[in-house]
């Protein structure tokens, strides 16, 4: 495509409002335009990489048999009313009424129309198993859109949903879903990792999401170099024991002692007054959940992970009010601890146990009495509680599985993958008659990529102080051709020899033919972040062009006769 046929309206300045580099480059890059908060246009060369990633996602779905079809983005509020995520769901469904005042939604994701769907068509286990998917707009009111098409209103998926007659069907769809977006991920040139993610606390069978490291992404996941990476809502660990003076301080009492700890009542106040660190204390949390008070302890020196409590709860919570902390255990927040108290279900983090990595010690707690706390309390001797894994993994500690050392990231979630089982059919009704005529459950999975995550991801990867430097497989061009001067013959002619020539080999190629400095249209070709560039200037007339990696800056004169071959091999070595 010739550039003074493109409309291409780079910019010079970032956009005020812009954080994340995918946000501030897609925009300058003439890639996309914000029309309204969280919503956007996506000008041509946007819509040339959404569509190779698209193309990818496609290539590989069909792979595993998965059949495409597009449902409606408009729904009666029925459907999701039967599943109840009517209810569930607050603001973030943007909801309607038609002209006839009937609720109307449109589609955050499709499970139930999908669903709905199945339980019309499929009767038979021989109709056993579907993939089905689509690349539809979804549409989610988020609180907080940002960082350009990381996180909008509006927004493309690739959503597949899978029918199988048992669960042992369901992970053969599962594996063959996770075969995909391996393929898909790896193809788009991002740097990804599959890591165990919570299916949720509505059941589900098992999930993982699909993460690229990048400082603008709002997940972070534990990882190990044995392959252990999980998100850190549930990643387990094995924490580090407190530091070898604290055990001698705190050993060795018979039973717990009162201290007076008058107006002390955060970690950091109680820590320095008594001159114990932080991992010598514990941090009691008192929630209510199903109308039943729990009080959920974690090390000092550690963070309660709310759905690991949600987890073990099996149930929602939320933090007691002041007055129910007062009813409940007789004092205030800040000297609430274990000890003494009835009523109360108990759950303490693994690593606190007896036989944790802190031993048998002693540890502060609150004394669930104003301005006092208890030294050298032991749990399972001084308060029966259940340990369970509550605390929020960190960097450093170690790897369950290997006994490794863990890093945290911070990443994006590009996809995840969930084995939903009869969530969605249970209340739908999708059911099939099995080998012996019996009506049973269809077994569901679901299945999510956001093509414009992967987009602005690849740019968070992908980026320097010049540009973006696309992955070579979903770059708007191939090669980049500059023209120096527009209106020079000799150069015309070389750049249109060129243009038909790598055309001819299959490359997608830029011909930046406008009438425009020679620097302008430097800095557009480093912006756009084509893989290859080919500048066409004074050594034209000797039948020789410049040739550049984007990832790059070594430089080669090359004879046209060779340039094929050139083009190729740079490519060969982009990422
Ligand atoms: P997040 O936790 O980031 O909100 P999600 O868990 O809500 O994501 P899903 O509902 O599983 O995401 O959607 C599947 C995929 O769709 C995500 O992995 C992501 O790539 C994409 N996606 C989700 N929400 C958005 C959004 N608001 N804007 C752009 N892409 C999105
Ligand atoms: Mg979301």
């Amino acid at each position: 495509m010739r550039a003074s046929q493109l409309f291409m309206p780079t910019l010079k300045d970032d956009p005020s409002d812009a954080e994340a580099a995918s946000h501030k480059l897609l925009v300058r890059g003439g890639f996309v335009r914000q029309f309204a908060a969280g919503i956007y246009i996506f000008l041509p060369l946007g819509w040339r990489v959404m569509e190779r990633v698209n193309r990818i996602i496609r290539e590989e779905m069909d792979a595993i048999g998965a059949l495409e079809l597009s449902m409606p983005t408009i729904h009666p509020a029925e459907v999701w009313q039967q599943t109840g995520r009517y209810y569930d769901i607050g603001a973030e469904m943007f909801r309607l009424k038609d002209r006839g005042d009937r609720d109307m939604v449109l589609a955050m994701t499709h499970e139930e129309v999908f669903a709905w769907l199945a339980g019309r068509e499929l009767r038979s286990y021989r109709d056993l198993p579907q993939i089905w998917y689509q690349i539809q707009t979804k549409f989610r009111d988020e609180p907080r859109p940002k960082g350009g098409v990381l996180r909008v209103r509006e927004f493309l998926m690739k959503d597949s949903y899978s029918f199988d007659i048992d669960v042992e069907g369901l992970e053969v769809s599962y594996a063959k879903h996770i075969e995909a977006y391996d393929r898909i991920f790896t193809r788009t040139g991002l740097r990804f990792y599959r890591v165990e993610s919570d299916p949720g606390m509505m059941g589900g069978l098992g999930a993982h999401e699909y993460m690229a490291d990048s400082p603008a992404g709002e997940d972070r996941v534990a990882l190990c170099e044995c392959g252990y990476a999980a998100n850190v809502e549930l990643a387990r660990s094995i924490a580090l024991p407190p530091s070898a003076e604290e055990v001698t301080d705190l050993e060795g009492s018979e039973g717990p002692v009162e201290v007076s700890t008058p107006n002390t009542r955060t970690i950091a106040e109680v820590s320095s007054l008594l001159g114990i660190p932080a991992s010598g204390l514990i941090k009691s949390l008192l929630m209510i959940s199903d109308g039943q008070p729990v009080l959920a302890m974690v090390r000092g020196d550690q963070e309660l992970r709310e759905r690991k409590l949600e987890r073990v709860l099996g149930a929602s919570f939320r933090p007691a009010h002041p007055e129910e902390v007062k009813e409940i255990t007789g004092t205030e927040g800040g000297f609430l601890g274990p000890v003494g108290l009835s009523g109360v279900r108990l759950l303490a983090d693994l690593s606190l146990a007896p036989d944790g990595p802190g031993g048998a010690r002693g540890y502060v707690t609150g004394a669930n009495k104003l301005h006092a706390h208890l030294r050298g309390v032991v749990l399972g001797r001084d308060a029966q509680v259940e340990f369970v894994d509550l605390h929020e993994a960190t960097s450093g500690e170690g790897c369950p599985e290997c006994g490794g050392v863990l890093r945290i990231e911070q990443v994006i979630e590009v996809g995840n993958i969930f084995k939903l089982g009869t969530k969605y059919s249970d209340p739908l009704g999708v059911t099939v008659l099995d080998e012996d005529g019996v009506e049973r459950p269809v077994i569901m999975g679901s299945y999510g990529i956001g093509p414009a995550r992967i987009m602005a991801t690849a740019v968070e990867q992908g980026n320097d102080e010049r540009g973006i430097v696309w992955p070579k497989a979903i770059a708007p061009f191939d090669v980049q051709l500059v023209q120096v001067q527009a209106a020079d013959e000799t150069q015309t002619a070389v750049a249109a020899e060129v243009y038909f020539m790598l055309g001819e080999q299959g490359w997608d190629v830029l011909w930046d033919d406008r009438d425009v400095r020679a620097g302008v249209k430097f800095a557009d070709a480093e912006l756009i972040g084509a893989p290859v560039r080919v500048t066409v200037g004074k050594l034209a007339a000797h039948g020789v062009v410049e040739v550049q990696p984007r990832a790059g800056s070594e430089r080669q004169e090359v004879a046209l006769a060779e340039l094929a071959a050139t083009v190729a091999s740079l490519w060969q070595a982009a990422r």
